[in-house]
């Protein structure tokens, strides 16, 4: 019976974020997708097909680890694999969502990451957000992209694609992906007004300890540095390999 309230919980937590997706204009249509860790065993993912601001707790999809259907009339979302992929290789991560919010996805098409320390707030939350190269929806190409960055950040661009945030619940998924939307807004308004004044290399090291502090020095805890230099907005091509 507990499980059954749990699972009951979770269904109605995404359903709720979902909905939050599709107000916040961070998906169209029937874009994004989400999902939580049940157990060891099991995940609830959303489906394909419909949109993510009007689904029902029945409409929920629930896989083994493998993304075999275990319940669910409906087909799973077609990005399971990415998923799979993050709750495989990050053991702390429970909640997943995806999306596609316009600002921070232009940047993600532009082959821009959201590595600049321009935000106190953003280097403690997030450290950085990469840009992960272009691979096609569904196909091991996407999650190859993915693979390297996924053991380091919990919130990754993906490039001419959209974001993918992750976390120890399905609400902090979700916090970082406003967050990532957010930071690309006043990332693009700092761009315009052409004086960006990144934070130091110590400002950063000072936040990163703090950073370091708030996740309790796990394998996780500090992620690679973001760059400091003064030059403004440009392409990074060390985290886009286009080869
Ligand atoms: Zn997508």
């Amino acid at each position: 019976m507990a499980a059954m309230a749990s699972d009951r919980r979770h269904r109605l937590a995404i359903v709720q974020y979902g909905r939050m997706l599709h107000e916040s204009g961070f998906v169209a249509a029937t874009d994004g997708n989400l999902s939580v860790r049940l157990d060891e065993s099991r995940l609830l993912v959303t489906p394909t097909c419909i949109s993510k601001g009007r689904m029902r707790t029945s409409d929920l999809v629930l896989v083994d680890t493998d993304g075999k259907r275990l319940a669910g009339k409906r087909r799973v979302s077609s990005e399971l694999g990415m998923h799979l992929l993050i709750y495989r290789i990050r053991p702390d991560v429970y909640g997943i969502v995806h999306a596609h919010p316009p600002t921070a996805t232009g940047f993600a098409a532009s082959g821009l990451d959201l590595n600049r320390p321009l935000v106190c707030e953003v280097v403690v939350g997030l450290g950085s957000i990469p840009l992960a190269r272009y691979g096609t929806p569904g196909t091991p190409e996407l999650t190859d992209a993915l693979e390297p960055l996924v053991p380091h950040y919990d919130a990754i661009l993906m490039a001419n694609h959209g974001v993918v945030t992750f976390g120890p619940s399905l609400e902090s998924a979700y916090m970082k992906m406003e967050t990532v939307e957010h930071f690309a807004k006043i990332a693009l308004v700092t761009h315009v007004l052409g004086n960006e004044q990144p934070l130091s290399e110590k400002e950063v090291q000072k936040l990163y300890e703090v950073r370091n502090r708030y996740n309790g020095g796990g394998p996780h805890a500090a992620p690679h540095k973001p760059r400091v230099s003064s030059d403004s907005i440009r392409l990074d091509e060390t985290a886009v390999d286009r080869s």
